[in-house]
């Protein structure tokens, strides 16, 4: 494995050959960023190479200073004469798989990655390669997940029950990714919408890149009382912890939207009423389709149940290893949004303009792969 073309370091994931990393969980010079989750971006470095759509969203998490590089999907770029292109990973606006070319080998990043079509990002490419580099965050058989549309018909069935019963609708979803899929899905003309400030920034960057989203209001004291007993608020799960921020609402049923809410246990830990099990990530037999379909002879598991993963695909007569990451899959949930909620605190309205954008160049004309300042 010493000459592998990617190789987990101290830094992060690391190509030697090329000079460059991925996702890295420590500073670096050159950063090729899958997607802008925290566990997956992270500030310091000085250059960061992600989608056009993925760069609004990783320009809210990185230095001001920070020079962003957006490489169009499916557009090669040469780093140190190893071709670096990325393609959709279908997890959240924006993110993308990572494919590293070098002498005739292949490997691909995934990332994270789901396979069911979303309306709110790019659809998963599947990228033949030697190495796949895959994700296990739900590598377990128990995780199978229906049909989005079940979901959201449920969603909006506890949302007119609540309001039936003079309840505030109060559903929490990861701030960047779940919140907006989730604000895509349901029924908005069943009444008026709330979003936390957490949210509110990520909807606005979906918006600024064309993702249709309902019309929404922000959830202050005023809002919050107006539509008491009415309302759907999408929340943070951070804000779950804070009793004052939910009292606003009056009478409340709360839910929780993720994979993990497959399992009875997670609901009961996380306090709430409702779980829809609604996930931004490939489920057990998803991963299964995706890893066989690359057609990748190496399998390298990164996050999640990995040794399930990895044993299941040994059994299977696959070479499949475990890389060892600091990436944290949907339990990241909460560190993410303890950081956001902090940006909550300092009152985000719906002003905030885009100028950072200014900060963000095409590939062409970067100089990613150049060690010049
Ligand atoms: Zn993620
Ligand atoms: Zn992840």
């Amino acid at each position: 494995m010493a000459d592998a073309l990617l190789q987990v370091t101290e830094r992060g994931l690391y190509c030697a050959a090329g000079d460059f990393y991925i996702d890295p969980w420590q500073p670096v010079t050159r950063a090729v960023i899958t997607h802008a989750h925290a566990d997956h971006a992270r500030p310091g470095s000085k250059r960061y190479l992600t989608s056009p759509t993925g760069a609004a969203m990783l320009r809210l998490r990185v230095d001001s200073y920070a020079r962003i590089v957006a490489q169009p999907f499916g557009e090669s770029l040469h780093v140190n004469g190893v071709r670096v292109s990325l393609h959709p990973a279908g997890h959240l606006l924006g993110s993308a798989q990572v494919r590293v070319e070098h002498q005739g080998e292949v490997w691909v990043v995934s990332g994270d990655y789901k396979t069911e079509v979303d309306a709110t990002c790019e659809p998963f490419e599947l990228v033949p390669c030697h190495t796949f580099i895959t994700e296990s965050t739900f590598g377990l058989p128990i995780y199978r997940w229906r049909p989005q549309s079940e979901i959201f018909t449920d969603i909006n069935q506890w949302w007119q029950q609540n309001q039936a019963q003079g309840r505030t609708s109060i559903l929490f979803a990861y701030a960047l990714g779940k919140a907006q899929r989730v604000l895509a899905g349901v029924d908005a003309t069943l009444g008026p919408i709330l979003i936390h400030g957490a949210v509110h920034r990520f909807v606005h960057a979906y918006r600024n890149a064309g993702i249709v989203q309902p019309t929404t209001l922000y959830a202050d004291s005023d809002a919050a009382r107006r539509y008491r007993g009415e309302a759907l608020v999408i929340a943070p799960p951070s804000a779950a912890g804070s009793s004052g921020w939910l009292r606003k609402f009056g009478p409340t049923s709360l839910a929780f939207a993720s994979g993990w809410m497959r399992i009875r246990g997670a609901r009961r830990r996380r306090a709430v009423d409702r779980g829809f099990v609604l996930s931004d990530h490939a489920d057990w037999d998803g991963l299964l389709t995706t890893i066989r379909a690359t057609g990748a002879e190496r399998i390298g598991v990164t996050h999640g149940y990995t040794s399930t993963l990895v044993r299941y695909l040994v059994e299977q007569s696959m070479d499949a290893f475990v890389m060892l990451t600091r990436y944290e899959g949907e339990t990241s949930g909460d560190a993410i949004d303890n950081e956001d909620a902090a940006q909550d605190a300092s009152g985000i309205t719906g002003d905030e303009t885009m100028a950072d954008n200014a900060m963000i160049s095409d590939a062409s004309a970067s100089s990613f792969g150049h060690d010049e300042e």
